[in-house]
């Protein structure tokens, strides 16, 4: 399939018109464009939750849906709560088709995270992710609208060009619900037997799988022309 047409639209052309676009005008133009063929998933990082604050103006009734390996913290899982509770917005908790037998760190991302986002975004034409370019270097590669080969569907980064003090700034100015553990030494935050604290002056996902060659979980890698 061409990456520059997908579902109907010229993926360059709705990049060059959105070049210049705010966050929230990306998912605007998303919400516009793929209706209830929009979806979008959130492990309830700082980033989600700034998309959710947007997209409960711009559309509530996107669904959103988060991929609940059954090693989220506790204080992630209460996070759901508060943005029902803020926003009206219900996060839809998927599910892998097994359960937690046991820890298997080189097949568990696959069967907690990938084949879980494979069913979930089936149907859908596009999903929304919360990657920012400054992340790491295969994400700084993204654009804003592209084609996620992976999951066949388009992906939009309505965030891409954020910093992460520009997220922080919006969490603070809006007074957006956040995970408790940030203020507590975890920048990033995945499951609990893959994350922990991060020292000062240490990057941002350093607390990720640490101590494996391990640095995503496969859902944002590339191994397409798009993130
Ligand atoms: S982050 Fe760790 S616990 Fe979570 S699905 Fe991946 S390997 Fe499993």
């Amino acid at each position: 399939m061409s990456t520059e047409i997908a579902v109907g639209v010229n993926l360059d052309e709705a990049n060059r018109r959105l070049a210049e676009a705010s966050p929230a005008e990306i998912l605007r133009w998303a919400a516009e464009t793929y209706g209830d063929k929009l979806t979008m998933a959130t492990a309830f990082g700082p980033e989600g939750c700034v998309i959710l604050h947007m997209l409960a103006e711009i559309d509530p009734s996107i669904r959103v849906f988060n991929l609940d390996t059954g090693y989220q913290f506790a204080e992630t899982l209460e996070l759901r709560d508060r943005i029902a509770a803020r926003y009206g917005i219900e996060v839809e908790m998927v599910r892998a088709a097994r359960s937690v037998a046991e820890f298997d760190p080189d097949r568990c991302c696959d069967d907690r995270k990938l084949g879980p986002l494979r069913r979930a975004v089936t149907g859908y034409d596009a999903w929304i992710s919360s990657i920012r370019a400054d992340q790491s270097a295969h994400r700084a590669r993204a654009d804003a609208i592209g084609w996620d080969a992976k999951f066949g569907l388009v992906k939009v980064n309505p965030l891409l060009k954020w910093t992460k003090r520009d997220v922080w700034a919006f969490v603070v100015t809006h007074d957006v619900p956040y995970n408790p553990l940030h203020d507590r030494g975890y920048p990033s935050i995945g499951c609990w037997p893959c994350t922990r604290a991060v020292a000062s002056g240490e990057d941002e996902r350093a607390g990720r799988w640490a101590g494996q060659a391990k640095t995503e979980c496969g859902l944002h890698s590339l191994d397409s022309s798009q993130l």
